[in-house]
């Protein structure tokens, strides 16, 4: 806990020196209400997160923060939007004004931040339909516009660099121009635009970011390098073993797929051989994590995993039935660890 306050402090810092404010992502964590107050806790002023269950979690815990949704709402959440976000990211014009009927009906005002497409081919309005879109939603009520935002490197993996980040940052200056009025975010992306914007000499007007991996992970996700001055490996999966034995290490029989439908590992002949291997089962499987996203912190090679167990190589350690075996994980180990019923939450350092 205390490595993720220091790394939302130090982002905080130093991207304020940019002209730059954050809105924090907790969406990996599943809206974990105790890391939303750490973040909290070192001055963010802004949660978002893509579920409208999760805001739900951190607002009823007390979370005093604003909240944005940015995942675009779905027409089924528009009630739950308008009353428990303050803002959300939207490119659909029809929800947009459905927000606005809806704000009206609760006597509330909520902002919005329209997306831009900017080449990722996800959520976003393409260029050439954002002035018509950005003049009926200034007209709406219940709604203020409050910005523009862009986001990539997410579905086609397209990197921030001058070229598209500039052209974003024109277009934000010329439709604030174009209808006389200074928007107050013009929100550049994601924790893989943090090189660019710590690395280019002009960042436009571009002046927020939307940071997940960057506060809770410490790492940039262009290729997943930690970033220097953040703390890295701030979320550590621990697994029991179950079964612990001897076994061969080529199966018996014909083999073929998995459990899921994928090659057997055995087809790989390094992993094949004579002899015997020791073999753990950890209580942990595909329902709570992604095994090719963990990082084993003892020398043992992870050789799989099931729905509910995790098959290692123990290799020459010396473990016993019920010892506790620890690993790293990868971004996406950690949203299904977050998810995971089965897996309990600890919090170190709080
Ligand atoms: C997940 C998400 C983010 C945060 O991404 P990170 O790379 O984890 O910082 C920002 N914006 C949107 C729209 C997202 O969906």
């Amino acid at each position: 806990m205390e490595k993720i306050r220091n790394n939302a402090k130090f982002l905080k810092k130093i991207l304020e020196k940019k002209g730059i404010s954050i809105f924090a992502i907790t969406k990996l964590v599943l809206g974990d209400p105790r890391i939303a107050k750490t973040i909290v806790d070192a001055d963010i002023e802004y949660i978002g997160d893509s579920r409208i269950n999760n805001i739900i979690k951190m607002r009823e815990a007390g979370i005093k923060a604003k909240f944005i949704l940015i995942r675009n709402p779905a027409v089924s959440e528009i009630k739950q939007v308008i009353k428990f976000t303050d803002m959300s990211l939207n490119s659909e014009l029809k929800v947009i004004r459905m927000l606005s009927e809806e704000a009206k009906r609760q006597n509330k005002q909520h902002c919005i931040i329209l997306m831009l497409e900017m080449g990722d081919l996800r959520e976003g309005i393409m260029p050439d339909k954002l002035d018509s879109i950005f003049k009926e939603t200034l007209k709406l009520e219940g709604v203020e516009l409050l910005g523009i935002g862009t986001n990539l490197k997410c579905f086609a993996g397209v990197i921030p660099d001058d070229t598209n980040m500039m052209e974003f940052s024109n277009i934000a200056e010329n439709i604030q121009n174009q209808f006389g009025i200074k928007l107050k975010f013009i929100s550049g992306g994601n924790s893989a635009n943090y090189n660019w914007v710590m690395s280019s000499k002009n960042i436009g007007i571009i002046n927020n970011l939307r940071l997940g991996t960057a506060i809770l992970m410490g790492l940039e996700s262009i290729k997943d390098s930690p970033i220097a001055e953040l703390e890295q490996d701030i979320f550590t999966l621990v697994g029991e073993i179950i079964q612990l034995d001897k076994k061969p290490k080529t199966p018996k029989g014909k083999f073929k797929t998995n459990a899921f439908g994928e090659p057997s590992i055995f087809k790989n002949k390094k992993i094949r051989g004579k002899g015997f291997r020791t073999q753990a089962l950890l209580n942990i499987g595909r329902q709570d994590i992604l095994e090719t996203g963990l990082v084993p912190i003892a020398d043992i090679q992870i050789l799989g995993a099931s729905s509910d167990y995790l098959i290692i190589d123990v290799k020459n350690n010396k473990f016993k039935v019920g010892d506790k075996i620890k690993f790293n994980m990868s971004y996406e180990s950690v949203l299904r660890a977050m998810t995971s019923p089965f897996i309990e939450k600890r919090y170190v350092n709080e």
